[in-house]
């Protein structure tokens, strides 16, 4: 999951710029952190749903608070929908370093005697067991349920698809750059586009984490990745996790 830095309050003539309607802060978000879900990763191709970290239901608040707001698809917002949520107790794409706290993973599944080729998200297997990271990973996942493998006629929630695809297009890409006689910046604008097109950042990340230029390259392809999660040296991903 993609670590991201909304930055400070947007501002309007100069001055902070306020709101009567959260939705209002919609083009701010897609400016600082594009237009993706920040808690599957995956590219929303049109108006992104403005979501409240903590519920607005429940911290009625922060209903507008700019610090409140991240970008969220259909099936992630409706599954996180008003439970509580907090920095305490799980693990969130603006506060802690995300990416390094989760893998993604192929999974086959049967529905109705049909077999589909998912994927999942689960707690990075580097976290150690029983860990205060690990119990919150697990939170976020279910937060928002990053481990649903659902299908029905609706199509309401095909994130596992989405994943799956992503993970396949990753590994061929990465396979280009293997077989590629020269690792010149076309070709890593090239991977760059297909990634900002499909999105799943941390997808692309691990699948090119041995390429210092791709490395680089990605972050810098994802308007708002947190800097500081991120060394601005190697641009690899610095711990500690919370
Ligand atoms: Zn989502």
């Amino acid at each position: 999951m993609r670590p991201i830095d909304r930055g400070t309050i947007p501002k309007e003539k100069g001055i902070d710029k306020t709101v009567s309607n959260y939705t209002h802060w919609r083009k701010d978000l897609i400016d600082r952190i594009g237009s993706y879900c920040s808690y599957c990763n995956m590219k929303i191709t049109f108006s992104p749903q403005v979501e409240h970290v903590s519920p607005k239901s429940l911290d009625p608040t922060r209903k507008v608070d700019w610090t409140n707001m991240l970008l969220a698809c259909g099936p992630c917002n409706l599954t996180k929908s008003d439970k509580p949520t907090s920095h305490t107790t799980h693990l969130l794409p603006d506060m802690h370093n995300t990416h390094l706290a989760f893998a993604y993973i192929e999974k086959v599944f049967r529905r109705k005697g049909e077999t589909y080729d998912g994927a999942i998200a689960i707690p990075s297997t580097s976290l150690v067991k029983g860990s205060v990271e690990e119990t919150m990973a697990k939170a976020t996942i279910e937060l928002v349920g990053l481990d649903i493998l659902k299908v029905n006629n609706r199509a309401t929630d095909y994130r596992w698809k989405e994943r799956y695809e992503a993970i396949i297009h990753v590994r061929s890409a990465r396979q280009c750059w293997g077989e590629a006689p020269k690792k010149d910046n076309m070709l890593i604008d090239n991977i760059c586009f297909q990634a900002q097109s499909r999105g799943f950042f941390s997808i692309w990340y691990r699948a090119f984490e041995d390429v210092p230029e791709m490395r680089e390259a990605l972050i810098k392809a994802f308007n708002g990745t947190s800097q500081r999660h991120f060394s601005q040296v190697d641009y690899l991903p610095v711990p500690p996790i919370v």
